[in-house]
C-alpha cells in the first residue's frame, strides 16, 4: 500500500487531480476519532478495538489519541503491533484457540486477559499462564440470528459447557468473566439482549460472580442508505438489560467493536475499466481486493459515481452487474448495483463505509490489488 503525507480536502480533489489507475482507500482520521469518542462517551463500560478489522498503524494511533486504552488481539503479530504503538494499553487475547508458543508470547508481553471456549484450551492456559491477577473470559454462543454473518459457527461454548468452564476458571484462581460475540453488523439492539440474560444465568448456575462481561463486537457501520445504525439504542439496551439480568452482581462491561469503530472512516474509490457492450461494469477492484466482504455480508449502497473531472454522475439509477479486475468468475459483486445510466468508462465509483475487513483482506491475486491510501479531511465533497 502506498502511503503519502499530503492531506487532501476530500476524495474528489484527489481523484480529479491525480487520476489514479489503481483503487484508492481514503481515510478521514477526524471521522475515526469522532466515532471513538462516541463509543467512549456513550458505551456503559470499557471500549476496546478489535485490531483484526483494520490493523493499519494510522488507525491504531488515531484510536489511541482519541483515548482508547484496550485492544482485542488474536495473534502474536497483533499483540506486538499494539505493544509497539501503545505500550500501556490493555491487551485482550480473545482468540480462543492458541498454540503453546503463542501463549508464551502473550505471557511474555504481559497479557492479562484471555478468552476460552473449550476444556482442552483452558487446560493449556492453566498450565502456562500465572493465575494471579489474570482474567479468563469464557466465550459462549447461542443459536440466535440477527447478524449479517454468524460468528457462532466457529467459536463459543454451549451454555452447559460455559457453566463448567467458568467453575474451573474460578477454581484455578483466575479472575472469572464471560464473553460472547453476537455476530457482525448487528443493526438490531435485540441481538445483545438474549446473550446478556443468558450470561447472568450461566454465572448463577456456576455459582460464580463474574468480574466483567465482554459484549463483543458486532456494532454496525453505515452500509445501507435506508438503515442508519443507532448506536445509542444499542448502548441503552445493553445497559438496561445488564442491570435487569445481574442486579447487584452487575459486572463491569467491555465491548470490542471492529467494524463499528473503523468502518465509516474510510471510502474506497474504484475506477470503471470498461463498460462492456454497455452492459457489464468492470472495476479495478473486486472481491480479491478491498471488496472481499461484500459477497459474504451484502453490498453497500452508499455509493457515488464521479466523472474523471470530479463532476457527479446524476443519471437515473439502473441495475448493473459489476465485476472485479481478475480473470476469476467468482470476482463479481453480489446481485446487481444500482448505478447512474450516464456511467462511463474512466469514471470513479466511490463506496463509503469501507474501513473494516478491506485493507487487511486485499490480495495480489492476478497481479491486481495495488491499493493506494490517502488521507482526507472529509470523505464527502
Ligand atoms: C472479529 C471480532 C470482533 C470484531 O467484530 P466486529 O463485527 O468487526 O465488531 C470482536 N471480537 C472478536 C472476538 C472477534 O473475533
Amino acid at each position: 500500500m502506498g502511503h503519502s503525507k499530503t492531506i487532501w480536502t476530500n476524495p474528489t480533489e484527489y481523484l480529479s487531480t491525480v487520476q489514479p489507475e489503481n483503487p484508492v482507500l481514503f481515510f478521514a482520521p477526524s471521522a475515526l476519532k469522532a466515532m471513538a469518542r462516541k463509543f467512549i462517551d456513550s458505551f456503559p463500560g470499557m471500549v476496546t478495538y478489535a485490531v483484526k478489522s483494520n490493523p493499519m498503524e494510522e488507525v491504531v494511533q488515531n484510536l489511541s489519541e482519541a483515548g482508547l486504552r484496550g485492544f482485542d488481539v488474536a495473534s502474536p503479530f497483533e499483540m506486538q503491533l499494539i505493544r509497539r504503538l501503545c505500550p500501556d494499553a490493555a491487551l485482550h487475547y480473545n482468540n480462543p484457540v492458541r498454540s503453546r508458543s503463542e501463549i508464551q508470547v502473550a505471557v511474555g508481553l504481559g497479557v492479562k486477559s484471555y478468552s476460552v471456549d473449550s476444556v482442552s484450551e483452558l487446560a493449556k492456559l492453566i498450565e502456562a499462564v500465572p493465575a494471579e491477577g489474570t482474567e479468563i473470559t469464557v466465550r459462549f454462543k447461542l443459536p440466535v440470528g440477527g447478524a449479517a454473518y454468524n460468528f457462532g459457527a466457529k467459536f463459543g461454548a454451549t451454555t452447559e459447557l460455559a457453566v463448567e468452564l467458568l467453575k474451573t476458571v474460578a477454581k484455578a484462581g483466575f479472575v472469572p468473566s464471560l464473553t460472547f460475540h453476537p455476530g457482525t453488523q448487528c443493526t438490531e439492539p435485540a441481538a445483545w439482549e438474549t446473550y446478556i440474560r443468558t450470561a447472568a444465568e450461566i454465572a448463577e448456575e456456576a455459582g460464580v460472580t463474574i468480574a466483567r462481561l465482554n459484549v463483543g463486537g458486532g456494532f454496525p457501520n453505515h452500509r445501507l442508505n435506508a438503515v442508519t445504525p443507532d448506536l445509542d439504542a444499542i448502548f441503552e439496551m445493553i445497559d438496561r438489560v445488564a442491570t435487569e439480568a445481574f442486579g447487584d452482581k452487575r459486572p463491569l462491561l467491555v465491548c470490542e467493536p471492529g467494524r463499528g469503530l473503523c468502518g465509516d472512516a474510510f471510502t474506497v474509490a474504484t475506477r470503471v475499466k470498461a463498460l462492456r457492450d454497455d452492459a457489464h461494469v468492470f472495476l479495478n477492484d473486486g472481491v480479491y481486493g478491498s471488496l472481499t466482504e461484500l459477497p459474504m455480508i451484502g453490498v453497500i449502497d452508499r455509493t457515488e459515481v464521479q466523472a474523471p473531472d470530479g463532476q457527479p454522475r446524476t443519471g437515473d439509477p439502473i441495475a448493473r452487474i459489476v465485476f472485479g479486475p481478475t480473470c476469476d468468475s467468482v470476482d463479481r459483486l453480489p446481485g446487481e448495483l444500482m448505478l447512474p445510466d450516464d456511467l462511463a468508462e474512466g469514471d470513479f465509483l466511490l463506496i463509503h463505509g469501507m474501513g473494516a475487513y478491506s485493507t487487511v483482506t486485499n490480495t495480489r491475486f492476478n497481479g491486481f490489488g495495488e491499493l493506494g491510501l490517502e488521507l482526507v479531511l472529509d470523505l464527502h465533497a
